[in-house]
């Protein structure tokens, strides 16, 4: 079979290997997409922090099941299905507590060890769920963002309804948490970024209020839309430190501020405000199952968009190519995907 290695800065392989077997408790499927996510692109230009070379990507992967234990009561052979890409311990701390998705020895399939860059792929068969049956492959690659998106959201509330939320960065997670509060009953949505693609996407997803920084004065969008109760959390999906310093600036005092983009280096941020306002600062990473589920369902009820976001395709062995067309078209890209 095929499979697709990144073996240094921006170089990938392709190369004929043996397809993978399964053992006790695993599953084999017959790869259909993979989408392309921020933290392949940091790994393509070598600066992943937790990332090395020589790695098989693919984090975001669906497909068909080829084989699995009949044993199994969840899954059979020829279901279409999506991975959850974690390998956790179990043992540790946050493991014994379900809270596994910060694992002490977390590792990604698809960035600690291989993911589904290739024709099959074999894995722990409770890592794959099926995929409701209005969701394509391609699409349904984007369940895996959207866990991240709901999990981010529980982070702040067990109930979003009813809510005014704002969210920072109309990337792919900040759409995605936006159509989550909103598919979640929130009362208003409003997003923001600096790239009118972005923006026009979240709206063509349903979302309401979109702002442009680069022009518009957040503050008084803020006041236009949700009035003197104002906003009742932030979801910060930038990565950008003058956009969390914004946050810290505008919110209403005691209100939750999830921190969801991946910061590099060490930003400087208004503590001061956080403690003399009663900030909640709420980091967030990845999901646990619940999330995934959660996420099935609401794509299943159809209240999130995903088709809209993927802005590109291209087959697994033009996958050099698919990471050149990012890097070239940075303003209209939101998630490319792999068709196997
Ligand atoms: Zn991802
Ligand atoms: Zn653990």
């Amino acid at each position: 079979m095929r499979q697709v290695e990144l073996t240094g800065i921006k170089n990938f392989e392709c190369r004929e290997v043996e397809q993978p077997a399964i053992g006790p408790g695993q599953a084999k499927i017959a790869v259909k997409a993979i989408g392309i996510c921020g933290s392949d692109i940091h790994a393509y230009y070598g600066e992943h922090p937790f990332m090395d070379f020589p790695i098989v990507l693919g984090h975001e992967c669906t497909g068909i099941i080829e084989e699995i234990s009949g044993e199994n009561t969840k899954l059979k052979k020829g279901d279409r299905v999506v991975l959850r890409p974690q390998r956790v311990c179990g043992a540790c701390k946050p493991c014994r507590a379900g809270r596994y998705n910060i694992c002490e020895k977390l590792e990604v399939l698809g960035c600690q060890c291989p993911g589904g860059a290739s024709d099959y792929y074999v894995a722990d068969e409770d890592l794959f769920y099926r995929l409701p049956d209005n969701v394509g492959f391609d699409e349904g690659t984007l369940i895996e963002p959207l866990a991240v998106a709901v999990h981010a959201v529980k982070r702040a509330f067990r109930e979003v309804e009813g809510k005014n939320i704002l969210v920072l960065g109309a990337g792919t997670i900040g759409n995605l948490v936006a159509q989550s509060v909103k598919g979640m009953g929130a009362r208003k949505v409003m997003i923001t970024d600096i790239s009118d693609f972005r923006l026009d996407l979240a709206k063509q997803c349903g979302i309401g209020h979109t702002v442009n920084i680069s022009r518009q004065e957040l503050a008084e969008e803020i006041e236009k839309v949700f009035g003197k109760d104002g906003i009742d959390a932030v979801y910060e999906c930038t990565a950008n430190e003058a956009a969390l310093n914004q946050a810290l600036f505008l919110s209403p005092k005691g209100i939750p501020i999830v921190v969801a983009g991946v910061f590099a280096g060490m930003p400087h941020i208004n503590l001061a405000n956080v403690q003399d306002r009663e900030y909640t600062l709420l980091g967030t990473l990845m999901y646990v199952e619940e999330d995934y589920m959660e996420s099935i369902d609401l794509v299943k009820q159809g209240k999130i968009c995903l088709k809209r976001l993927i802005t590109q395709k291209f087959g697994l062995d033009r996958m050099a190519d698919a990471f050149r067309y990012i890097e070239q078209n940075q303003d209209r890209v939101q998630k490319v995907v792999l068709d196997i």
